[in-house]
């Protein structure tokens, strides 16, 4: 850990020098909502010095919280998030917070309501979501590692098409204290990260019980084992052939690497994203009816009565993507129907646990795709709200079980990163991590042309 805070913090110890990345490619990429100089030294600890970028819906105190939403685009936090607040005691230090869709509702930080961000490596392009300036500001090298939130991919996914790690953690491995709500059984905070040594060293020093959040729990860390066997799904398709190529060669290399790979069915993943998208909307309809311009939010000076003030604020505030989910999740929800859709997700969520416990009988960790395409392009009509909701099958899985899940940079296609994904059983974040620091060892992965963050010219594009 030492060694750690010392390569990162002196290559940034001189604040100029990520002021300098910050502003050379914030009006190219768009990635941060605010960006601010740190004011005070950095405390003493396992990340001194080192500095990061905060998802926008993760509270920091006096900054404001968007959420990417009209509604709140003019709240400024009171207090900060527990995990905010235990990387700043390990020294790490907030410089920015990072635009996403609203709420985190979308898959390419298109739904934002404050600004568009583009990707790194192709300014046509999305930067996933809805972590997405998360992404795109490490991957630029604004910051070396930046919190997101995950609640069905969200982390994982603009980890993927920038070319950087991230991971979502166990559910209950980290405090959700500060965070607004969005779906509150599957949502984690997550990291994105320009290594994997980083990614983890966030992780141990956000873990763990914290009282503000009873969903948080002790983290006991699964006993360590090697990895040997790697589940694979079986008839994989529907992939791009960027994508398709370097799962292939993925596959290859680690049969070359001596582990065993071990082909498995997943019967129950061609169910997930609806499942994720029945329970998700439901948690939605409750976690946003506070959105109303009494208790918070926009308050349209217009109008004319408490009904009217709710009805212009929420149609004011909220963007059409949220409003789709929060009537969508009212419509599963409603009264004689829960049986037909939440009841019924509820179910294929138990067995795609059962099925992920079978998996992990067998084998150490699960290997798959993270999205069937690598970045799309801004407008691209392939790619629709309906086709990204589809697309996020891979993802929702981990959030349905509450299993980790670490998005890895797994090699290049046409010029753009494509990511992979593994999964462990709860708590087995650090098979991820183990799996991961060999891959990188072997397999380096390039920095985006341009690049000004600390990584060394090892990482550059060969
Ligand atoms: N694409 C997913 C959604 O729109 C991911 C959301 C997330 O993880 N916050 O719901």
């Amino acid at each position: 850990m030492s060694k750690l805070s010392s390569t990162w913090g002196s290559a940034l110890s001189d604040p100029q020098a990520y002021k300098q990345a910050v502003e050379a490619w914030e009006k190219k990429i768009g990635a941060l909502i605010e960006f601010r100089l740190p004011g005070a030294a950095a405390v003493k600890g396992p990340l001194s010095g080192i500095p990061f970028a905060v998802k926008n819906n993760i509270a920091v105190k006096g900054w404001r919280l968007s959420c990417g939403s009209k509604m709140l685009s003019q709240i400024i936090a009171p207090y900060s998030a527990s995990a905010v607040e235990k990387l700043q005691a390990a020294g790490a230090i907030v410089v920015g917070t990072a635009n996403l869709d609203e709420f985190g509702m979308g898959s390419s930080c298109e739904n934002s309501g404050i600004q568009a961000t583009h990707n790194p490596w192709d300014q046509k392009r999305v930067p996933g979501g809805s972590s997405g300036g998360s992404a795109a500001a490490v991957a630029a090298g604004e910051v070396p590692f930046a919190l997101g939130t995950d609640t069905g991919g969200s982390v994982r996914q603009p980890a993927a098409f920038c070319g950087v790690y991230g991971l979502k953690p166990s559910y209950g491995a980290v405090s959700r204290y500060g965070l607004t709500a969005y779906a509150s059984s599957l949502e984690t905070i997550g990291v994105v990260a320009k290594t994997v040594e980083l990614t983890q060293a966030v992780f141990e020093a956000m873990r763990g019980r914290d009282e503000n959040d009873q969903t948080s729990l002790d983290y006991k860390e699964l006993s360590a084992r090697e990895i040997k066997t790697i589940a694979v799904l079986k008839g994989l398709s529907g992939l791009t052939a960027g994508v398709q190529s370097v799962y292939d060669t993925t596959l290859e290399k680690l049969k070359a690497d001596g582990y065993r790979l071990l082909e498995v069915e997943l019967p129950a993943l061609e169910y997930a994203a609806p499942a994720y998208y029945t329970i998700a909307t439901a948690e939605a309809s409750a976690n946003l009816a506070r959105f109303n311009g009494i208790r918070y939010g926009l308050r349209p000076y217009y109008a004319e009565n408490p009904d009217d003030l709710v009805y212009e604020s929420r149609t004011e505030g909220f963007g059409d993507e949220v409003k789709l989910r929060i009537m969508l999740g009212t419509f599963v929800l409603r009264s004689g129907f829960q049986e037909q859709f939440y009841m019924r997700a509820q179910r294929i969520r138990s067995a795609i646990k059962q099925e992920l416990d079978a998996v992990f009988a067998q084998a150490d960790i699960l290997l798959t795709p993270v999205f069937p395409s690598q970045a799309f392009l801004h407008g691209d009509l392939s790619m629709d709200a309906f086709a990204q909701r589809a697309a996020d099958k891979f993802t929702v899985t981990a959030n349905l079980a509450g299993i980790p899940a670490l998005s890895f940079p797994a090699g290049m296609a046409d010029g753009l990163p494509v990511g992979l994904q593994v999964s462990a059983p709860a708590f087995g974040e650090a098979r991820l991590f183990d799996f991961c620091r060999r891959f990188e060892a072997s397999f380096p992965s390039p920095n985006c042309p341009g690049y000004m963050g600390p990584c060394g010219d090892s990482r550059r594009l060969s």
